[in-house]
């Protein structure tokens, strides 16, 4: 039998975090033939909320699950790891300037970021969640000289699903039946979800919306503003969508994607479709043999550019801006 995967979650104890821990428990993250063993790290004062879940996850009785330990420090609690999940992150809070946020999830990602350097396994692979999730990623990689860059991710895969639901609502086809979408550039409200080379049932789906109007107006905003409409719905922000997105995220990594499709992922540019290299920006991606690899040739029409443009340039503001702090 395999010996148990080590996968360490940040922010255990959170939303995202309470969600997430019982699927990657019954083996959705990895495959149903694969153990796990969950290493949790929390701040200090969440401590005790994480071990309430750790006795939640013993009494699940997972048959893949080889243990749970829970740690208030960077360094044990990525001692090993093989996937690491960082979704604590500091978020925004009323009147709070974009260069305190940056700096605070600094403070974060920059440890986090020694941590994976320091004591990870040879093969981890790094998805952040926690906001601003391509920043952060940015911030952790730029502290592990000693991992190859490619394995530090942020998550985009919830924005392509949701983009994913909205095509299939607006043509009436089920979600099975749409490939090859793609969300670019940041995992923020300037992200740009791109339906036209996507295909449904065979068809290029931009051609069957053949509504541009419907595109800028509704689809792109819907996508880019759903997080908004889950806090106004639900009265707390989207938790569960984001734990699936992660484990969507994980396992497609891990296991591939299918022949004639891909995904969106956020991963280390090496300069395609002129994003400079080295931002870790959303693309379609594919999976194999373990890797993300950027979807080449592409052709990118005026109405894309423009969008592309718009959110990797909020991209690099972001990174300026953290070089000008002296977090990466
Ligand atoms: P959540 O679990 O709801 O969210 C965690 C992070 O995920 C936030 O940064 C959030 O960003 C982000 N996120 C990314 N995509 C989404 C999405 N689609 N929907 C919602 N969130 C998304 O936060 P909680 O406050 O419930 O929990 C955070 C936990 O992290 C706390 O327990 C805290 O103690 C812990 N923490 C741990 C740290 C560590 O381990 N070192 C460091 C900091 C915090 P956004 O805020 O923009 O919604």
């Amino acid at each position: 039998t395999q010996a148990p995967v080590n996968v360490t979650v940040t922010g255990a104890a959170g939303q995202i975090g309470y969600a997430l821990l019982f699927r990657i428990a019954s083996g959705q993250l990895l495959g149903p033939d694969t153990p796990v063993r969950l290493r949790l790290l929390e701040i200090p004062q969440a401590v005790k909320a994480a071990e309430g879940t750790a006795l939640e996850l013993e009494d699940g009785a997972f048959p893949l699950l080889a243990g749970t330990d829970i740690f208030d420090d960077a360094k044990q609690a990525f001692s090993g790891a093989n996937v690491a999940l960082l979704v604590g992150a500091r978020p925004r809070t009323k009147g709070m300037e974009r260069g305190d946020l940056l700096e605070a999830n600094g403070g974060i990602f920059k440890p986090q970021g020694e941590a994976i350097n320091a004591g990870a396994a040879d093969d981890i692979k790094v998805l952040v969640v926690g906001n601003p999730a391509n920043t952060n990623a940015l911030i952790a990689q730029a502290h592990a000289p000693d991992v190859p860059a490619d394995r530090f991710t942020a998550m985009t895969r919830l924005d392509h699903n949701r983009a994913l639901a909205q095509l299939s609502k607006k043509l009436g086809v089920p979600v099975s039946e749409i490939k090859k979408l793609a969300i670019w550039g940041n995992h923020s409200a300037t992200q740009y979800p791109d339906i036209f080379h996507a295909e449904v049932a065979g068809k290029n789906a931009a051609e069957a919306v053949n509504d541009e109007a419907w595109l800028s107006d509704t689809f792109i905003p819907t996508v880019a503003k759903r997080g908004a409409a889950i806090i106004e719905a639900r009265g707390a922000s989207s938790a569960a969508s984001a734990a699936s997105a992660a484990i969507d995220h994980v396992y497609t990594w891990v296991n591939g994607t299918p022949e004639g499709d891909w995904t969106s992922a956020a991963v280390v540019s090496d300069g395609s479709y002129g994003v400079p290299e080295g931002l870790i920006s959303s693309f379609p991606v594919t999976a194999r043999d373990g890797k993300y690899e950027i979807v080449q040739g592409l052709e990118i029409n005026e109405f894309s550019r423009t969008r592309i443009d718009a959110s990797v340039q909020e991209l690099i503001e972001e990174r300026d801006a953290v070089k000008k702090l002296g977090l990466i």
